[in-house]
């Protein structure tokens, strides 16, 4: 038999299923949609026939991990997620329990994916990283004394969320100037428009229909020194440096690591965000700080790091 560990990336579109073994390694995956179900009862079944699908003879399974937005530890229960359909408070872990009777464990997807770091990327003998997952949104895992920091109610690491113009971007949260509506593939956009209406410059951009514009374009351009997109991403990372500098004065990070489709674009967001970082910091923590890519970029982090909620227990 193979012990395997399920991790289950809780996505808005789809729903991602990996059976992984303990080295870190995806044996069988599959996906189901997560919108189109009325209930979420009806999702809970689906993901159930899913895994039932995808069990094999020799699989002994040791346990569920899940990670999705809003995902509370301590409740299991997906919590008010603004880009899921159903609303309030959504029991997943109750579910997996008792359907295959094994334990289940949830938690957000950053939290998630620096559990994964933990245990199969980078971060194997750190104990004081922070992940930052640059997606539609910015998550973050904060790993602190070798231990995951989820906080009393379950929900500690939104530096997502935190201020960086008090009246700034509208946020999905309900707020105004968060963080991710600048750092973050949404942000990116939102600057590049911003930046092509207010001036005149020349740039590839004007050609991608608004509807259409994606960070990738953004990406592209600026490799071909579009001057918007190069300005857009040396503003994002003025912002997303500078706020990290702050995040360092409560947890005292090694390392941070960066994944998310943002983050693809390597030195284009890297090398601005590290300067302003290390410009901003405290005197007592300038030159001391790594920041890196995930090493679970180019694999599924997010099944790995739902894994890792299980895995971090039995290995
Ligand atoms: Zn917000």
């Amino acid at each position: 038999m193979i012990k395997v560990a399920i991790g289950i990336d809780v996505g808005g579109t789809n729903t991602v299923i990996g059976f992984v073994n303990n080295n870190g390694e995806i044996l069988k995956e599959g996906s189901i949609k997560t919108s189109g179900h009325a209930l979420f009862e009806n999702y809970t079944s689906r993901i159930s026939e899913k895994i039932n699908e995808l069990l094999a003879d020799d699989f002994e399974l040791i346990g569920i991990g899940i990670g999705a937005p809003n995902g509370n530890i301590h409740t299991g229960c997906i919590e008010h997620a603004p880009n899921l359909a159903w609303k309030g408070i959504l029991p997943i872990v109750e579910h997996l329990q008792t359907t295959f009777d094994t334990k289940a464990k949830l938690t957000n997807d950053a939290n998630a994916a620096a559990l994964g770091e933990m245990l199969f990327g980078k971060a194997k003998d750190k104990k004081d990283f922070v992940v930052i997952t640059l997606g539609t949104g910015l998550g973050s895992g904060i790993v602190s004394n070798g231990e995951l920091v989820y906080g009393h109610d379950g929900m500690a690491g939104e530096i997502g969320h935190t201020t960086v113009f008090y009246d700034g971007r509208t946020c999905g949260c309900g707020r105004k100037g968060c963080l991710e509506t600048y750092a973050s593939a949404t942000g990116i956009r939102t600057t590049v428009l911003e930046m092509l209406e207010n001036s005149d410059k020349k740039s590839a951009l004007r050609e991608v229909p608004m509807a259409s514009l994606e960070s990738k374009h953004i990406y592209e351009a600026a490799i071909k020194n579009d001057e918007i997109a190069l300005e857009a991403f040396e503003y994002t990372g003025r912002i997303l440096g500078r706020k990290l500098a702050d995040t360092v004065a409560h947890t005292s990070p090694e390392v941070f690591y960066f994944f998310g489709g943002l983050a693809l674009a390597g030195d284009l967001i890297m090398l601005p965000t590290q300067r302003y970082f290390e410009e901003h910091l405290l005197k007592n923590y300038k030159g001391k700080i790594k920041m890196e890519l995930s090493g679970l970029l180019s694999k599924n982090a997010a099944i790995l790091g739902a894994a890792a909620l299980i895995w971090n227990e039995d290995n």
